[in-house]
């Protein structure tokens, strides 16, 4: 179940959807999905989709993850960058195997106490998770090279397109209901100005206010 062939199965899958980047799917076939999920789930790690990881929220599905990555890393290489919404720590560890140095914010303090423990045992020492509402992104380490948002709000928070740097890239589901556009927002050079594209259709949990212990 958790064997390489399975693991080769999926990674067939993303290059069939158009997954291109060849570090992205070399990340992704290395990285063991089923050690995010809870062991009566941890059979199904491999099947390209959303699963349930508790509190309402889900580990989100390969091809997004692959997606948002491959996107992310388009413009060239990124250094420093902000992840909201660490649930399961697994976008986080794909992450911190492509960049230097990965920040990512959680609302709900159980997520980040398991993701933490994960990446621990991992041996990954390149991600910092914050307990705090990512809707504010994390202005502390801003600027970023590129924001990633696993979690959808209504509109794109200001503060994210501040927190970006020179050609920095935003990543983000937006709108309201339980379908969304994927965005892609870049800074042009150091400049005020964005340009903003709509890449398709996602289906994220919403963007919530606060954080929760
Ligand atoms: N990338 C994660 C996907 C988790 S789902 C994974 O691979 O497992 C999205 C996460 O966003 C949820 O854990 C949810 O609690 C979190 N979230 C929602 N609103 C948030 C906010 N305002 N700040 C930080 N995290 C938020």
């Amino acid at each position: 179940m958790t064997s390489q062939r399975t693991r080769e199965r999926l990674i067939q899958r993303l290059k069939e959807q158009g997954i291109t980047n060849q570090r992205v799917l070399d990340v992704m076939r290395m990285t063991p999905r089923h050690l995010f999920l809870d062991e009566a789930l941890s059979h199904r790690a491999y099947e390209d989709t959303a699963l349930p990881i508790g509190y309402g929220q889900t580990l989100s599905q390969p091809y997004i993850v692959a997606l948002m990555t491959e996107i992310l890393l388009s413009l060239g290489p990124r250094k420093k960058v902000l992840e909201i919404g660490s649930g399961s720590g697994y976008q986080s560890v794909v992450l911190a195997q492509l960049v230097d140095q990965v920040y990512s914010v959680e609302r709900i303090k159980p997520l980040i106490d398991k993701a933490r423990e994960r990446l621990r045992l991992l041996g990954l020492r390149n991600v910092r998770f914050s307990h705090s509402d990512g809707g504010f992104g994390l202005p502390e380490y801003a600027p970023y090279d590129a924001i990633l948002s696993a979690a959808a709000p209504n509109v794109v928070p200001e503060e994210l397109l501040h927190q970006l740097g020179p050609d920095g890239i935003l990543v983000i589901p937006v709108g309201p209901g339980d379908v969304q556009e994927l965005l892609v927002i870049t800074r042009l050079g150091d400049s005020n100005n964005f340009e903003e594209r709509v890449v398709e259709k996602v289906r994220f949990v919403p963007l919530l206010g606060g954080t929760t212990r």
